[in-house]
């Protein structure tokens, strides 16, 4: 239909497609003017243990839109992706998160905790990944080992050697590795086998239907046999119920992050929902200035 009226029309007369177009355009440059003005911030979910105890966090960015308010990372971490914005966005997450870190150090019912980050493939597969992540460790003081990153099984389409070679040495330096949203993507067993993980995530959407969906059910219990041959910790992500969180337990999984514990919040709520800005009270109130 296009070719009828010749090699001069443009693919963009499409009115539909070029207003969506012209909407990914404008959200770009918010999102690139929204990194200036510091309009990201960090939100932190809970991950807690068999006793229902918190062991660590996940860092979860959102973006406060001066029009839109709350943007969900859905939104805009693809955009991000594709624009390359994601590399100053992912260094601002990962200053962030180690900057918490260190706050966490100073408390005695804090300085145990891990924090998750979350590591985009094309941010990871920057040539200066490593040294990034080492640079900004030792520019903020924070401690290597609370540090945990999340990675998807989207890196495993491309250089799966070159992706050994850093996690190996970022793990040589304390650091943990996760596998999220595991058995959504392309991993295959041997690769699996291969990679010097620590932990696999189980994503939510086999969490969500455990209880009424068979296949779900055997594909988290699949996945905890898995994990537990190849000797990596597991978390069940998406946990809304008890009753969720009582199938997890009998079939083998000893950590949980979902709605149940906590959602994604600010730190100070975060901190005063787990109690664990108790023991130092307000002392610890400046942390939001
Ligand atoms: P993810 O890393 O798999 O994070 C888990 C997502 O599930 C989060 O969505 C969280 O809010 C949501 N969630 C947690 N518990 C529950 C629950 O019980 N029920 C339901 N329905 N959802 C739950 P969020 O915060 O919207 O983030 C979406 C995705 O955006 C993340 O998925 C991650 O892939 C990406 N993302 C978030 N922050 C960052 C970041 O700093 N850098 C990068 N590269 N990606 C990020
Ligand atoms: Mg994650
Ligand atoms: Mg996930
Ligand atoms: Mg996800």
């Amino acid at each position: 239909q296009a070719k009828a009226h010749g090699r001069n029309t443009l693919r963009f007369f499409d009115p539909q497609m070029q207003a969506a177009a012209t909407a990914r355009s404008v959200l770009e440059g918010d999102l690139r003017q929204g990194l200036l003005r510091q309009e990201l911030l960090l939100y932190y979910q809970p991950v807690v243990n068999d006793q229902q105890r918190i062991t660590g966090v996940e860092a979860l960015v959102r973006w406060a839109h001066p029009q839109r308010g709350m943007v969900s990372p859905g939104e805009f971490i693809p955009l991000a992706e594709q624009t390359g914005l994601i590399l100053p966005l992912g260094q601002w997450v990962l200053e962030q998160a180690c900057a918490q870190l260190v706050q966490w150090a100073d408390r005695p019912e804090t300085r145990h905790l891990t924090l998750s980050v979350n590591v985009s493939a094309r941010q990871f597969r920057h040539p200066d990944f490593v040294q990034l992540v080492l640079d900004t460790l030792s520019r903020t003081g924070a401690n290597a080992r609370c540090l945990q990153l999340e990675l998807t099984e989207s890196l495993l389409l491309t250089d799966v050697e070159d992706m050994i070679a850093k996690m190996t040495e970022l793990r040589m330096e304390g650091l943990r590795f996760s596998l999220d949203d595991f058995g959504t993507g392309y991993s295959s067993l041997s690769y699996l086998k291969r990679l010097p993980l620590d932990q696999l995530k189980i994503d939510q959407g086999f969490v969500r239907d455990v209880l009424v969906d068979p296949n779900d059910a055997a594909i988290v219990r699949t996945i905890l046999a898995l994990a537990g041959s190849l000797d990596l910790a597991v978390v069940a992500e998406g946990v809304e119920t008890e009753g969720q969180l009582d199938f997890l337990r009998q079939s083998g999984c000893r950590a949980f992050q979902g709605y149940l514990f906590g959602r994604p919040a600010p730190i100070d709520r975060l901190e005063q929902a787990q109690g664990l800005s108790l023991a130092t009270g307000s002392a610890h109130g400046t942390i939001s200035g």
